[in-house]
C-alpha cells in the first residue's frame, strides 16, 4: 500500500468505523457462536498470494463481526463500561504514524516528556497529594501501563523487592527465598481476580480479608488477618485496597486501612480502576480520601475517560 492508496483506504475506514458506532444499537450485543467458530472460517496458514483490501474488509462484516461482543452498544450491560471516542481513535492513529518506541528519553523525548505532563495534568484532576505529581523538578510523577492488573503486578514486585531489601538488611544471612516463603498480601474479598493473579506471578501468599456489610474492607478484619499472621511467623507486606470494587462498586474505607499499613510498614497500593475517574468531579473526590497513605495508586482512563484500550494511569 502507498501513500496515494493509504489516502484512499484510511477515508473509506473512517467510513466504516463511523458507520459501525452510529449503527451499533442495531446489531446483535453478544454473538451467537461456539467457541472455536473461527478457525473453520480461516486459511490453516497465512496465504502464499496478497488479498485486496476490498475482500479482507468484506471478511471483517462476514466472519469478524459475528464474533464481536459490541461493547459500545447501548444493549451492553457486562463487566464494566470501556472507553472510545472518536478524538481516541484519531489519537491511535497519529500514534500508530510515529511508531517511536519510548524506553529512554533520548528515544523520543516528546513521548517521554508528554506522558509527564499528561500525568500531571490527571494527577491534579484527581487532587492526588503533591508527592505523586512530577512537578518541575521532574521527579517521581506518574506512569501509564498497560492495564490496572499490571500495575498491580507492578507494585506487589516493588513491594516484595522493598520488603526483601529492608529485611536483609536488618538480617544479612536471609536469603531471598526464605524471605519470599513468609511474604504475605491482603486485599478484600471484592478485589478483583488480577490482585490474586499478582500473587500468583509474584510468589507471595494472598489472602482475602472478608468485607463488611457494605462490602468494603475495615479496619478490625485486616488488622486481625495481621496479628494472626505474625504471631505465626509470616511477614505482611502488601495490601491492595479497592475503591470501587468491579463487582458492586464498593468502596474499601481508606482512612481505617491506610494508618493501619504506615504502622505496619506494609505497601498500600489502592486500585481505583474503574471508578477512578469519578474522582474528577468535585462532589465524588472525597471518596479518595486517605489516598495520601498510597505508596501506588492506579486508574484506568480506558474505562471511565473516554481514552481507548490500553491506558492505565500509575502513580
Ligand atoms: C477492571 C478492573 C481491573 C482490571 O483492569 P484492567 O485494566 O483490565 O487490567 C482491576 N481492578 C478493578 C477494581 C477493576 O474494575
Amino acid at each position: 500500500m502507498n501513500a496515494h492508496e493509504f489516502r484512499r483506504r484510511g477515508k473509506e475506514m473512517v467510513d466504516y468505523v463511523a458507520d459501525y458506532l452510529e449503527g451499533v444499537e442495531g446489531r446483535q450485543v453478544y454473538p451467537d457462536v461456539e467457541p472455536g467458530y473461527l478457525r473453520p472460517l480461516l486459511p490453516t496458514a497465512a496465504p502464499q498470494e496478497p488479498e485486496t483490501f476490498e475482500d479482507i474488509i468484506k471478511d471483517v462484516e462476514k466472519i469478524i463481526m459475528p464474533g464481536v461482543t459490541h461493547w459500545h452498544s447501548p444493549y451492553f450491560f457486562a463487566y464494566f463500561p470501556t472507553a472510545s471516542s472518536y478524538p481516541a481513535m484519531l489519537a491511535d492513529m497519529l500514534c500508530g504514524a510515529i511508531g517511536c518506541i519510548g524506553f529512554s528519553w533520548a528515544a523520543s523525548p516528546a513521548c517521554t516528556e508528554l506522558e509527564t505532563v499528561m500525568m500531571d495534568w490527571l494527577g491534579k484532576m484527581l487532587q492526588l497529594p503533591a508527592v505523586f505529581l512530577a512537578g518541575e523538578a521532574g521527579e517521581g510523577g506518574g506512569v501509564i501501563q498497560g492495564s490496572a492488573s499490571e500495575a498491580t503486578l507492578v507494585a506487589l514486585l516493588a513491594a516484595r523487592t522493598k520488603a526483601t531489601r529492608r529485611l536483609q538488611a536488618a538480617s544479612p544471612g536471609l536469603t531471598q527465598a526464605t524471605i519470599m516463603e513468609k511474604l504475605v498480601a491482603y486485599a478484600s474479598d471484592q478485589a478483583h481476580s488480577s490482585v490474586e493473579r499478582a500473587g500468583l506471578i509474584g510468589g507471595v501468599k494472598l489472602k482475602a480479608i472478608p468485607s463488611d456489610g457494605k462490602f468494603a474492607m475495615r479496619a478490625s478484619a485486616l488488622q486481625e488477618a495481621l496479628e494472626r499472621d505474625k504471631a505465626e511467623g509470616l511477614i505482611p507486606f502488601f495490601v491492595v485496597a479497592t475503591l470501587g470494587t468491579t463487582s458492586c462498586c464498593s468502596f474499601d474505607n481508606l482512612l481505617e486501612v491506610g494508618p493501619i499499613c504506615r504502622e505496619e510498614d506494609v505497601w498500600l497500593h489502592v486500585d481505583a480502576a474503574y471508578a477512578g475517574s469519578a474522582f474528577i468531579c468535585p462532589e465524588f473526590r472525597h471518596l479518595l480520601n486517605g489516598v495520601e497513605y498510597a505508596d501506588s495508586f492506579n486508574f484506568n482512563p480506558h474505562k471511565w475517560l473516554l481514552v481507548n484500550f490500553d491506558c492505565s494511569a500509575m502513580w
